[in-house]
């Protein structure tokens, strides 16, 4: 039978975290689903200076934190899975995931937005080794290496000055002549000495050998093409790409209205469905920032409430989270692994993870589970590479986070960054194990 809850909230970004919030202290019985990381976007970038209340010293992950548990605080309960499919039409309305299927008197669509891949041969391959689309996570891998930031916009230049404080030197690849960010950014970047640009170019192929060693760029004027390739003694270069976001909104097509892909709402964040609302990026709006988020996602939740006392249903039970007791994974470090991964005999997991790394911290609980499941048959362990990184960096780990099967010693299979989901774990597992 499906679980059910007062109000389901699709998105644990801003706005699903305000909405979390709103919806736990009216009482409600309020459920996020996040399929991937708390905090959406916002988690990628280094400085927020325009949350009210943030004066300095804010990030991204640091501000969601403090939303997360404030949510939780009010007893907004929340899952780590993907929905999938929902269905609307009746009184209940049912939002099924890759795990469980929840049914909700009220739904908050509550999906944001994700990065835009260049499209490029070799950027899927080479995403987390060597190409990502998040400085603060990725940034401290490439301390004294080169760096090419793609875009122009305000993001973009954002990024790329954050990563001038690790990277040896960082190169702008920008589509036109001109940049689009602001003024006052603009500003600051062409005062930065660690930093130059490359304009009318895009990038038009990556390649490497495990790591990003070479690419190829395009000038958007001339059609010349230009070899580029990583300083022989380095061995790699990074790739960060900031060039826009695309709305994650193509599950509620026909289920909502929707325009250019955004889902349409009015000012109390309504949908055209009774019970449906949306909040933050993915509806239509001017101005998409933390603060309207977090704003829309408190109105959502308050209609949410209304609209469940107006239906005047009988609450549903509230869902009993089981607590499993979670069995210890072997924690190694540079001076352990060698004699506990490398030398060891049979199958070794190793769970490479980073302080502040949300998604990491997300994934960890379902590899604790699988390890209780399964340690018996294979020796889970895991690294922190912000204690080990050059250890890291030797194995080929650039992206967190990054689950690794050893044999023997030997790398048999890898999951890195958004591969590295749950469920592919569990099924990585279950290839060289005895299926329970
Ligand atoms: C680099 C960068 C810098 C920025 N800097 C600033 C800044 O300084 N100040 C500012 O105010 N704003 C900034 N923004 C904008 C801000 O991050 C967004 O406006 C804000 O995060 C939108 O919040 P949201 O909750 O609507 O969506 P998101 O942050 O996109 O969160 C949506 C969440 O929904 C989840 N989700 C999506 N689909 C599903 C599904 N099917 N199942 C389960 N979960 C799902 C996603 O995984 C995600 O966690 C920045 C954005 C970027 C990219």
């Amino acid at each position: 039978m499906a679980k059910q809850y007062d109000i389901v909230i699709i998105g644990a970004g801003p706005a699903g975290l305000a909405a979390g919030l709103y919806g736990g202290r009216a009482k409600m019985n309020t459920l996020i689903i996040e399929k991937e990381k708390d905090g959406g976007q916002i988690v990628i970038t280094s400085e927020i200076e325009n949350y009210p209340g943030s004066i300095e010293e804010e990030s991204g992950v640091t501000l969601i934190e403090r939303m997360a548990k404030q949510a939780d605080k009010f007893g907004c309960d929340k899952v780590y899975d993907t929905v999938e499919e929902v269905d609307f039409s009746g009184d209940l309305k049912v939002v099924k995931c890759k795990k469980e299927t929840y049914e909700a008197k009220a739904v908050i669509i509550a999906a944001g937005a994700s990065p835009r891949k260049i499209g490029c041969p070799g950027e899927a391959e080479f995403t987390g080794k060597g190409v990502s689309y998040c400085a603060t996570c990725d940034a401290a891998f490439f301390e004294d290496f080169e760096v090419y930031v793609v875009g122009g916009g305000d993001a973009a230049v954002e990024e790329a000055m954050y990563l001038t404080k690790f990277a040896r030197k960082v190169h702008q690849v920008v589509r036109r002549d001109v940049l689009r960010a602001a003024a006052s950014i603009q500003e600051k970047a062409f005062a930065n000495p660690k930093l130059d640009f490359m304009w009318n170019s895009s990038i038009v192929e990556i390649t490497g050998d495990g790591l990003v060693n070479h690419m190829v760029v395009k000038n958007n004027k001339t059609g010349e093409l230009t070899e580029i390739n990583a300083d022989e003694e380095d061995g790699m270069f990074g790739i960060f790409v900031f060039i826009g976001y695309d709305p994650a909104t193509k599950l509620f097509e026909g289920k909502v209205d929707m325009e250019k892909g955004y889902i349409k709402t009015d000012d109390q964040m309504r949908t055209n469905v009774p019970g449906v609302y949306a909040a933050g990026d993915c509806r239509v709006k001017e101005l998409r920032q933390v603060v309207t988020a977090a704003a829309d996602g408190a109105i959502a939740a308050w209609q949410a409430a209304r609209y469940i006392d107006d239906l005047n249903a009988p609450k549903a039970e509230p869902v009993q989270e089981v607590k499993k007791e979670k069995k210890e994974m072997l924690e190694v470090d540079k001076n352990t692994f060698e004699e506990e991964v490398l030398k060891a005999d049979g199958y070794v997991l190793v769970d490479y993870f980073g302080d502040g790394c949300v998604p990491c911290a997300a994934l960890m609980p379902h590899v604790h589970e699988i390890a209780d499941k399964y340690g018996d048959q294979m020796k889970f362990c895991s690294l922190n590479t912000t204690k080990a990184r050059r250890l890291a960096i030797g194995q080929k780990v650039l992206g967190l986070p990054t689950i690794t099967i050893y044999k023997d010693g030997a790398k048999v299979e890898e999951l890195v960054k958004e591969d590295a989901t749950a469920e592919a774990v569990l099924a990585m597992v279950e290839k060289y194990v005895t299926k329970k």
